[in-house]
């Protein structure tokens, strides 16, 4: 693009999670390929075997809660960005994990919900969980047992915070996506909506995805955001 940017919004999605040790929804190995989206990632599945949709996001929520898994170089790359950069930013996430709000990421929305929140099945209201979630969890605003779900986006479901997001598309002059397939609708068309109003659209993945963004590149998330956000407040 040729001159700065004044507003920009971010999509991230999977990939840049993976090199903090988060499988990526298609990756060949890992928690996904044992479970077929229909059975743990819709509202069909929940109602046909709650327990085991709910022990699904147990052991996420147990993986993304132990040591190992930290925010990488391209999540402290982002919030650095952030940080510094005078004009508007918004960072919009796929991921279900915590690790952009770890980096010290402030104006994140996270459009398919969060690992670490649990929401009453009655009132539809939102607590934070670090625990495992059963039929025995008490749901903190009716006082009873077995009436929670996760708090997560299921296929089928609509995604979270849309007005805003698509206010912001529609008023930012650069859309840049990391690290997500465009597979999953409707985070797929945001750079669509971005350029009708002329955006720039920038796409940092490790491989080709086929999407039709300005420009492309290519290569691990821990090497390529950093890069790309650094020249970017640089201009
Ligand atoms: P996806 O699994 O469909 O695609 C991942 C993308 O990341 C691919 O295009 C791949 O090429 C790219 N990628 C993999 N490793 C990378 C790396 N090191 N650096 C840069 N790019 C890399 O993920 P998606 O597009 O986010 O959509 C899948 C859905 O699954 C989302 O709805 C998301 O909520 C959910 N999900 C979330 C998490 C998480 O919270 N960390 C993990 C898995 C799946």
């Amino acid at each position: 693009m040729s001159k700065s940017p004044q507003s920009i919004v971010v999509l991230s999605g999977a990939g840049i999670s993976a090199e903090s040790g988060i499988e990526t929804f298609r990756s060949e190995d890992g928690l996904w390929a044992n479970h077929p989206v229909d059975e743990v990632a819709t509202p069909e599945g929940f109602a046909r075997n709650p327990s085991l949709v709910y022990e699904f996001y147990n052991m996420r929520r147990r993986q993304l809660l132990s040591d190992k898994i930290r925010p990488n170089a391209a999540h402290t790359a982002l919030a650095k960005f952030e940080h510094e950069f005078p004009g508007s930013f918004l960072l919009v996430t796929q991921n279900i994990d915590n690790l952009h709000e770890r980096a010290g990421s402030q104006n994140l929305l996270h459009m398919h919900g969060e690992l670490l929140k649990m929401r009453c099945l009655n009132s539809k209201m939102v607590f934070d969980i670090r625990k495992d979630i059963g039929f025995d969890t008490h749901c903190r605003c009716c006082r009873s047992p077995g009436n929670v779900r996760p708090h997560i986006v299921w296929f089928g479901e609509m995604p979270f915070h849309m007005q805003q997001i698509n206010s912001a598309l529609q008023s930012c002059d650069l859309f840049v996506a990391i690290g997500t397939s465009g597979n999953v609708y409707p985070a797929s068309g945001f750079y669509q909506t971005a350029k009708i109003r002329k955006a720039h659209t920038v796409e940092l993945n490790l491989e080709e995805t086929g999407s039709a963004f300005d420009s492309h590149v290519y290569g691990p998330a821990t090497e390529v955001v950093p890069a790309y956000f650094e020249a970017l407040l640089a201009t």
